[in-house]
């Protein structure tokens, strides 16, 4: 009898995912380098080779911010092998794995028991400020945040976009090829239609997730993918990799 694929995949094996993205970057001409340190783990970012003179808006990606949620930081490589042209066209800044205890012991939070994702206004953090000094200064174009969700019955997304019209609608749709749309009406407390929690004005939150983080440096769009992660992991890393790719062929389209 054949073995399925998934039968040795290593969803929690960091430096298997580590080893992966390094081959990658030797590929697409990408700078990956060490941005901080947990415990002994070290933690990754890789960005286009910045020519001193390119100033262009930077696309971010970020995975792998809860641990218990493996099919996010594997769709987003899934997503850069197949796009490595890209990285040569735009200009991009990747965090692979914020999270890598969270990864390697599939918990949500880090070593110290922190919801990174509640603390990206912690500035004190050492994760938090290391990031901090990553991102200072760059004009952001859009910010895609990708999670997965343990109560979700499909795909939803958050949208976070105050000035254009909303674009979570046809990203959502071009997902639903993968995996149905999370139908419910309320979503984690907030009013969704469609998969889509649209947030035109701030929630009130003491702890701020990247998201908003990222929309208070400028990003004039974030989407926060959320993937349903009792769904088959071959479907859900399909599904990442899809909501990536039609989220840049629809967000970086609007007003054009
Ligand atoms: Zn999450």
């Amino acid at each position: 009898m054949p073995v399925h694929p998934l039968v040795n995949h290593r969803a929690h094996d960091y430096r298997a995912l580590v080893r992966e993205w390094q081959a990658l970057a030797k590929e697409a001409g990408l700078k990956m380098e060490v941005f901080a340190r947990v415990g002994e783990l070290p933690v990754y970012v890789l960005r286009t080779r910045d020519a001193a003179k390119d100033t262009r808006p930077t696309i971010y990606l970020s995975a792998g911010i809860h641990g218990d949620e493996p099919a996010a930081p594997w769709g987003l490589l899934a997503w850069a092998r197949e796009n490595v042209a890209r990285f040569k066209e735009d200009r991009y800044l990747i965090f692979p794995v914020m999270n890598p205890h969270g990864l390697i012991l599939n918990t949500r939070h880090d070593q110290d028991g922190t919801d990174l994702n509640r603390s990206f206004n912690a500035t004190e953090h050492p994760l938090i400020s290391a990031w901090h000094r990553v991102v200072a200064g760059r004009q952001i174009a859009m910010g895609i945040c990708l999670h997965e969700d343990y109560d979700g019955q499909g795909n939803y997304l958050y949208e976070l976009n105050p000035q254009s019209p909303v674009v979570g609608n046809k990203i959502l749709k071009d997902c639903s090829r993968v995996l149905p749309i999370d139908q419910r009406k309320r979503i984690d407390g907030r009013a969704a239609k469609g998969g889509l929690i649209v947030r035109r004005v701030l929630p009130e939150m003491p702890g701020q997730p990247e998201a908003i983080v990222l929309h208070l440096m400028g990003a004039p769009l974030t989407l926060t993918f959320e993937s349903p992660s009792e769904f088959s992991l071959h479907d859900r890393i399909e599904a990442q990799k899809t909501f990536i790719q039609s989220a840049l062929e629809h967000g970086l389209r609007r007003g054009g």
